[in-house]
């Protein structure tokens, strides 16, 4: 690759950007991707790392079963497990009125088609979790469902970009996109290179990137947070949430119960700043806690807030510009994108070099949030 110059630049540096960054390297295409401060800062560095189809929108459980297919091939994908282990997901229900609505659920999905959510009595909770607390009284499981470890998946995709001759600029922030002849000149804050493509992987600083080819969206940011507590003896596989609580808990393959699933802390997008509420965290515990009284007296050693995209009907934004062409969107996944990792590199790196995807990515065009 000549410097200055690349068939496609992506911005951002977090698990879509290299996973975008991956699919045109292994294509045989070069690629540059641009970070403003490192690998996996944001978003993909502070996620939960919950694998999970169970309870999509409708619009999202398509991909998201493709994209679990490829967790359980991940290896040959990057050359690592990523730590994916499959225990399930499973969203309790703590009253019959709640489980009333998970079976509604069940049939919805079924109507559409798919069968990877199943309705679980009393009894077969108590199999799969004996220390959950005797008010709940069922679930909804997807069985394929589970975990995976967040850093070494980052480690393993950015292993796999560079091991492929992708070229990774961390500390670079891409400040302009201007028009030129066969493409784009990328205007970054340490010299400008010349692409054919774009992709915008920005996470919450995406609408900033549409903004840079004059399209303008309603879309804003959110600040969840996860706290994690001292090892425990092994006693969790599934992660659990629940249907009326703001709530995921599971147990990481070192011991330590990982708890997010919505508690909201504190950002400010244009310092990148954020910060943990201590209340809604307390909130978060106390769930937690409701659903496993045995965890009542368990250590929290660490808790953090990370910084993600947020649309407004909560659905992802990936495929071309509405206006821009040679421009690719991937961003915006809402709380829910570390799962669709291994899929949307694909589907972008289709969109660029066939001109579409051979998934249904309407649900996801830009064009939805115009403003
Ligand atoms: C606390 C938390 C828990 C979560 N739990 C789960 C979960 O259990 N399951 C799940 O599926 N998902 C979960 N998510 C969501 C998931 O982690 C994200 O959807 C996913 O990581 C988003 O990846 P990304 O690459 O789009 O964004 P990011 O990882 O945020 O990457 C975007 C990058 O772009 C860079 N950037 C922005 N603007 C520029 C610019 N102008 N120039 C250069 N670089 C730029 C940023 O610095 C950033 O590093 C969670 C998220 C959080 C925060």
């Amino acid at each position: 690759m000549k410097a200055g110059q690349a068939t496609t630049a992506v911005i951002g540096g977090g698990l879509h950007g290299l996973a975008c960054a991956l699919a045109l390297v292994q294509r045989g295409q070069d690629v540059v991707l641009f970070e403003r401060s490192w690998i996996g800062r944001r978003a993909s560095g502070a996620t939960a790392a919950g694998v999970r189809t169970l309870w999509r929108d409708p619009a999202e459980i398509a991909l998201s079963l493709e994209a679990l297919d490829r967790w359980y091939r991940m290896d040959a994908l990057v050359g690592d497990d990523c730590g994916f282990r499959a225990g399930g997901q499973i969203k309790v229900a703590e009253s019959y009125a709640e489980m009333e609505a998970l079976a509604a659920r069940a049939a919805r999905t079924r109507d559409l088609g798919f069968h990877h959510e199943e309705l679980i009595d009393t009894r077969e909770l108590r199999r799969l979790a004996p220390m959950i607390s005797e008010n709940c009284v069922g679930g909804l499981i997807a069985r394929r469902d589970g975990a995976a470890d967040p850093h070494r998946t980052i480690a393993a995709f950015r292993r796999a970009v560079e091991g492929q001759g992708g070229v990774i600029r961390e500390g670079i922030s891409v400040m302009a996109l201007e028009p030129e002849a066969g493409g784009w000149r990328v205007v970054t804050d340490a010299g400008n290179w010349a692409v054919r493509h774009v992709i915008n992987a920005a996470g919450a600083w995406g609408g900033q990137v549409c903004r840079m080819v004059g399209e303008a969206i309603r879309f804003g940011y959110k600040a969840s947070m996860v706290f994690v507590t001292e090892r425990v003896q092994q006693a969790f596989g599934p992660v659990f949430s629940t249907v009326s609580r703001p709530l995921s808990f599971k147990q990481s393959s070192q011991g330590t119960l990982v708890v997010g699933g919505g508690i909201q802390g504190w950002a400010d997008l244009e310092k990148g700043s954020t910060q943990v509420d201590f209340r809604a965290l307390s909130r978060g515990a106390a769930a937690a806690q409701a659903l496993f009284p045995a965890i009542r007296n368990v250590q929290i050693v660490r808790a953090w807030t990370g910084l993600e995209g947020k649309t407004p009907d909560l659905l992802p934004v990936i495929g071309p510009s509405a206006c821009a062409p040679g421009v690719f969107h991937t961003f915006g996944f809402s709380g829910h994108g570390f799962e669709l990792v291994p899929l949307v590199g694909e589907i972008i790196a289709d969109c660029i070099m066939h001109g579409r995807s051979r998934y249904d990515i309407g649900a996801f065009d830009v064009a939805r949030l115009l403003a």
